[in-house]
């Protein structure tokens, strides 16, 4: 922080602050009010490629650029603390190496973050009101059981979280060659979403709570992208065989995979319609729900809870003249699960 307002009293200069997806909303709808911004009746101006509306930046109808300057001015109430100061590492490198891994924090983070805590709290809530049949048998003791579709950035802060939650997690990807990597982080289960034995199975002996779904894509097209080494390995081709869900009952077989009550949440974006089969939903009480990143006091919460814990996302730094290259890559899937973070310092 180099210069701070006379009303922003929560800062104050050389405070390390970040900004997220958003930069504006009203502040007086029942949104805002609720601390969702995100979902603000009269539209969140986005950090990216947004016309200014609100009036907290003076002129409307001004374009946002994002982080892509060396400087940002932003209202204060869309600014975020980080709870560190540049004194409290020994060198210059080491701050930055830290920055660079909080900056998807306010992203990727915080659209982890949201639905992990509020479908938890959820469950929690549902298993209370149960009747219980003997103390031994209390549901709550059970660990609830989530499942995150995908192993990209998202998918990869999920995992990360949830393992710090007390709750048993399910990696479900369609690439064979990401279960190491997710167990790695944190996952105490890998599941082969390309497979309908695979998700049968994980049907009969867990039947999840919670699927967070962090893929925008259908399996046919996560397949069309060449995320598996070339042939594919002996699994995949033994799953080829064994069936790999259609677009159209993906959401059939994910929805038999969770258990009664359970909560399928769409995060990645899929902007084509898709096909569910009513029945699947109403025979096991299965709830379908969205989820787009969250309001700036869960942000805050979510930089404070990741800095406790030590969650990070695994980040590449890249250069200005590198993200031609990275978007190439990234084009043909993330197979790295790593975040790219731009070094603001190579600017030019
Ligand atoms: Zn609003």
């Amino acid at each position: 922080m180099t210069k701070v307002g006379s009303k922003a009293t929560d800062f104050k200069i050389g405070d390390i602050v970040g900004v997220g997806c958003m930069v504006e909303s009203c502040l007086s709808c029942s949104a805002c009010a609720n601390d969702e911004e995100q979902y603000c009746k009269n539209t969140p101006t986005w950090t990216y490629g947004a016309d200014t509306r609100h009036s907290l930046h003076g002129k409307n109808q001004v374009q946002t650029i994002g982080g892509y300057s060396d400087k940002f001015v932003v209202d204060h109430r869309f600014a975020v603390k980080f709870p560190f100061a540049k004194e409290d590492f020994e060198s210059e490198g080491e701050f930055n190496e830290v920055l660079a891994k909080c900056a998807p924090l306010l992203c990727a983070g915080i659209t982890m973050y949201s639905p992990c805590k509020k479908y938890i709290d959820v469950v929690k809530k549902v298993r209370d009101t149960q009747s219980l049949p003997s103390p031994q048998s209390l549901p709550s003791e059970t660990p609830v059981k989530v499942g995150v579709r995908g192993l990209g950035g998202l998918g990869q802060m999920g995992i990360k979280i949830l393992s710090t939650m007390n709750v048993e997690v399910f990696a479900i990807s369609h690439s064979p060659n990401k279960e190491e990597e997710a167990k790695r982080i944190g996952a105490n289960h890998f599941v082969l979403s390309s497979s309908v034995t695979a998700m049968n199975k994980l049907k009969r002996d867990h039947a999840l709570d919670i699927i967070l779904d962090t893929v925008g894509a259908l399996p046919s097209e996560e397949d069309a992208s060449p995320s598996t080494p070339e042939g594919g390995s002996p699994t995949s081709r033994e799953d080829k065989r064994d069936k790999t869900p259609s677009p159209q009952e993906f959401y059939d077989v994910a929805a038999d995979a969770l258990a009664t009550h359970g909560h399928y949440v769409l995060i990645g974006l899929n902007t084509k319609p898709v096909a569910i089969t009513g029945t699947k939903f109403i025979w096991n009480d299965i709830s379908l729900h969205g989820s787009l990143i969250g309001g700036v006091k869960q942000t805050k919460e979510t930089v404070d809870f990741c800095w406790k814990h030590k969650i990070f996302p695994d980040v590449n730094i890249i250069s200005v003249r590198d993200i031609p290259n990275v978007l190439q890559l990234l084009e043909k899937g993330n197979d790295s699960t790593k975040r790219y973070v731009i070094d603001a310092s190579t600017f030019e």
